[in-house]
């Protein structure tokens, strides 16, 4: 790329407001139960049920502390018998390994079902986000959400997108109290849902600096209109940046060896890379983070974000997340953070960074703030992981994580979220780990209640016993020395036990 003549972006002013807009559609908002949603902690602190990461045992499995949880924290009085119960998780970027392992969600599936609950796994499209994102549209979503085992054939319920094929099958939803956002956008199979349970994954965020359960909903629940409220679009000036991309002048146009995948990458040919330099029209961008992000993942700096824009939009995905909890009646909706794979960026990267920290552990509660200070605490008091980020940066046991990695702290979402009434960044923890006995280590087996495994094998074994049909076994004969010395030829440590 040398040799080239920078010139500074071609700008097309936005002259006129956009035609047509939000009157001509859905007037009349959906708040079926506005007058029944309220802040589910009245006064004081919330309390959160927190179970360490680890297992020695049956009981502490992850899973069965999953299991547990569920029912410590009261999650299965969020619904009633035959309601329709949207369990709402993040189906992940195709090529990402870090996410949610199917286990946790059937493991709530099969306690939704249990309680007589109608579950069904539930995430909406995203928008564009980058030229390869497999997410804006329904059809691409599945196919790597199947990738990722998440498929009725693994959870044992349907597996649906929220809101359409791309992303238009939504309810508009007011939310007077929002501190920047007045309505927003809920796909439907969540806003139609009796009660909902949501599952994060707790980990950093490049915008919101970190998500969990109310990046679920902020951003999750929200259809691509919701997110386009969410992204701030068309807020402001184009010059200020905010509800606009930030375009700087370090593009050099056609020397750019991704400047196809930059062309590519915006969904409304809003600018159009040139020789030297680009164009760009504002009234077409809706902000939808797709060229920014093609730059910023290609290394290139040509396009980006205004700093001022990332507290904002962090601040209007707690409106958002009021969008979604108004389409519940208050106690309908339970949640669950797994402070798991607590890599420095979201699910929505097509790769995972080595985790920030050790797999801390799983929170679980009622109140969306509180369970959300209780995990960002726990992640920030946790140990640093070698070869992260957090250890290239320096970071300690106690700092604030993703404030020193992504730039902000995400205390500002909740206290925003606390101020618009999400719930309390006061809580209230309770360390919850599994004592061993022998009902608690039978009551989450995959024969809880029939017979265990080796009961029923020995019934098969009275039919078929394989293990006498092959004897004697054919081996080399019976060799004291053999047995006690000669293996320790092939042993690096020659047999000696380890001395710590
Ligand atoms: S110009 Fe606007 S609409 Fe186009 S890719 Fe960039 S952010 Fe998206
Ligand atoms: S990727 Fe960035 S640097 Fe390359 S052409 Fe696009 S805006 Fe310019």
């Amino acid at each position: 790329m040398a040799d080239h003549k920078y010139e500074p972006t071609k700008w097309h002013d936005l002259k006129k407001p956009v035609e047509g807009g939000r009157d001509t559609y859905q007037k009349k908002s959906w708040n079926p139960m506005k007058h029944k949603w309220g802040p589910v902690t009245k006064k004081g602190a919330a309390p959160v049920s927190f179970s360490q990461a680890g297992a020695t045992n049956w009981t502490e499995s992850m899973i069965c502390k999953t299991k547990d949880l569920f029912y410590q924290t009261k999650l299965n009085e969020c619904f009633q018998k035959d309601d329709e119960v949207a369990i709402k998780i993040h189906y992940g970027e195709w090529n990402r390994t870090a996410i949610l392992r199917p286990e946790y969600i059937a493991a709530i599936v099969e306690e939704v079902k249990a309680c007589g609950g109608h579950p069904y796994v539930v995430n909406d499209c995203t928008l564009s986000y980058h030229t390869f994102n497999s997410m804006a549209i329904s059809q691409y979503q599945m196919e790597g959400a199947i990738r990722h085992g998440y498929n009725d054939a693994t959870f044992g319920c349907p597996v649906l997108i929220a809101d359409g094929y791309s992303g238009e099958d939504d309810y508009r939803v007011e939310i007077p109290e929002g501190l920047i956002l007045k309505e927003t956008y809920i796909g439907r199979a969540v806003a139609e849902a009796d009660a909902m349970i949501v599952l994060g994954h707790a980990r950093g965020h490049s915008i919101t600096m970190y998500g969990g359960i109310l990046k679920q909903l902020g951003i999750g629940c929200q259809s691509k209109r919701g997110k386009y409220m969410t992204h701030l679009a068309h807020w402001g000036d184009p010059h200020d940046a905010i509800g606009w991309p930030k375009f700087t002048d370090l593009c050099p146009g056609k020397a750019c060896k991704f400047h196809q995948m930059c062309d590519d990458s915006c969904p409304r040919n809003a600018h159009k890379v040139l020789e030297h330099g680009k164009e760009w029209y504002p009234e077409r961008c809706r902000l939808c983070y797709s060229c920014q992000v093609t730059c910023l993942f290609s290394g290139m700096t040509g396009i980006g974000f205004e700093d001022n824009y990332f507290p904002n939009a962090m601040i209007a995905h707690a409106d958002a997340a009021l969008g979604a909890m108004k389409c519940f009646e208050t106690g309908k909706v339970g949640f669950m953070n797994f402070a798991i794979d607590v890599c420095p960026e979201c699910d929505c990267f097509p790769w995972a960074g080595m985790p920030v920290c050790p797999d801390v552990g799983i929170y679980a509660g009622k109140d969306l703030i509180a369970v959300e200070m209780a995990t960002l605490d726990g992640i920030d008091a946790a140990p640093i992981s070698p070869g992260s980020v957090a250890a290239e940066k320096g970071l300690k046991p106690g700092d604030d994580k993703f404030y020193y990695i992504n730039g902000f702290s995400p205390r500002i979402t909740m206290a925003a979220g606390e101020k618009i009434g999400l719930g309390t960044m006061e809580y209230k923890l309770n360390n919850y780990e599994p004592v061993l006995t022998p009902e608690n280590a039978r009551k989450w087996q995959v024969r809880p209640t029939g017979k265990p495994t080796t009961v029923r094998l020995r019934e098969v074994f009275a039919h078929h016993d394989m293990t006498t049909e092959v004897m004697p076994f054919n081996r080399s004969g019976w060799d004291k020395d053999w047995v006690w010395n000669e293996w320790k030829k092939y042993d690096p440590f020659k047999g000696t036990k380890p001395d710590k």
